[in-house]
């Protein structure tokens, strides 16, 4: 039996839409700057073995993880690709980091010294260099680079395979940051050009991409909008919708006023109402911060038709106001979309507050899965 199979609620994962915009956003490059694959987070709660296999058959070949665990488990699943390390080695770690040929950020001095170490000693992966533009957590600031440029012994021996930089604001095109940030990046590309000789470039996530060419350099690194999320959260989404998420309606109850809905009875209904209960809460990353919004109410919808969620969100369920639905289309096992058509990840993120990167790295354990792959749905683990 399939992990999950009496579970009512479904979450369908859509890889031939993830191979799409891969694809799409390698197309919008100028010439020359290919793209990778972020896969940090289980492929932001994808589920990282059906992503990377699928992104890798839609012809990508370089790989981001954030943490040494995940690169070794996605190593296991593409024995041929460069997978990069988001944190970079620390103390004690550069041997597990040769063995499976995972390449290094060096984001500070000391990771610099440990793989310079480590590169003395025998054949190492060639590291990627970090560089802080704006963001103040991982990556060499102006004085560190100014260091390095000034004691080009630090890197003898390594052979860079590109400089990279991360952006802050790049989901808002207007915001002063970028253009502060590309000109920081070129500078620390050309005070180093001398100490590196030609090592290439990257600076653009999923919106660096949109913000235009300049921002391409060699290689993008898009997570978010692969998996469907808006790029562009001003104009229309560009890509692919990748995630949806049906639940069932389990009980459908009359409410007269003056009743309470839900823990804390923070909604009472005003009017003679019927009351659908959903079997997805929190603990499914329903967040529990949706519940009972003024403005910008969280819905499902039943046949595209919107039901808003009353009362506090819990941990295995929500209520729905399903009284404006006529009763033979909202009834115990009617279908409801909680994500995806009229109301995709950012919809859902936005009504509880959030990003669609929380939602979707939320999404949790107890749905039946379903990947689609050429055409096809297989219901199981990824
Ligand atoms: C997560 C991450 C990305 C991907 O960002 P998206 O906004 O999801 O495209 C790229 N680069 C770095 C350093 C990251 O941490």
């Amino acid at each position: 039996m399939p992990p999950n199979a009496f579970a009512s609620a479904q979450l369908s994962i859509d890889l031939d839409a993830i191979a799409a915009n891969w694809r799409a956003l390698a197309a919008r490059l100028k010439a020359g700057a290919h793209t990778g694959a972020v896969v940090k987070a289980d492929a932001y709660g994808l589920g990282l073995a059906a992503v990377a296999p699928a992104l890798h058959n839609a012809g990508c070949r370089e790989f981001f993880t954030a943490s040494l665990d995940e690169g070794i488990e996605l190593r296991a699943l593409l024995p041929d690709c460069r997978i990069s390390v988001f944190f970079g080695p620390q103390p004690g770690e550069a041997e597990d980091f040769s063995r499976h040929r995972l390449t290094p950020l060096l984001t500070d001095l000391g990771q610099i010294e440990l793989w310079h170490t480590h590169t003395s000693r025998g054949a190492a992966e060639n590291p990627i260099l970090q560089i802080d533009t704006g963001m103040s957590r991982l990556g060499l600031p102006p004085e560190e680079v100014a260091r390095l440029v000034a004691e080009p012994e630090r890197l003898a021996g390594l052979d860079i395979a590109f400089v990279m930089s991360h952006l802050a604001c790049a989901e808002q095109p207007e915001h002063p940051m970028n253009e502060a940030q590309l000109s920081e990046f070129k500078a620390a590309l050309g005070s180093l050009a001398p100490v590196l000789g030609a090592a290439e470039s990257s600076l653009a996530n999923s919106s660096g991409i949109f913000l235009g060419p300049e921002f391409h350099f060699d290689l993008s690194r898009p997570g978010a909008a692969l998996y469907g999320l808006n790029p562009t959260p001003k104009k229309t989404n560009p890509m692919s919708e990748v995630v949806r998420l049906q639940g069932k309606i389990l009980q459908v109850r009359h409410v007269d006023p003056p009743r309470s809905v839900g823990y804390g009875a923070s909604h009472y209904v005003t009017r003679p109402s019927q009351i659908a209960t959903v079997p997805v809460g929190y603990a499914d990353g329903y967040l529990r911060s949706a519940s009972n919004q003024a403005t910008n109410q969280a819905c499902g919808y039943i046949e595209g038709v919107p039901a808003p969620v009353v009362g506090r969100v819990s941990m295995d369920m929500i209520t729905l106001d399903v009284t404006e639905i006529p009763p033979e289309h909202a009834q115990p096992g009617t279908p409801v979309d909680l994500i995806g058509g009229p109301h995709p990840v950012d919809s859902l993120a936005a009504e509880a507050g959030t990003i669609g990167y929380e939602i979707l790295t939320s999404l949790g354990r107890r749905y039946r899965r379903a990947y689609i792959e050429n055409g096809r749905e297989r219901v199981g683990a990824p």
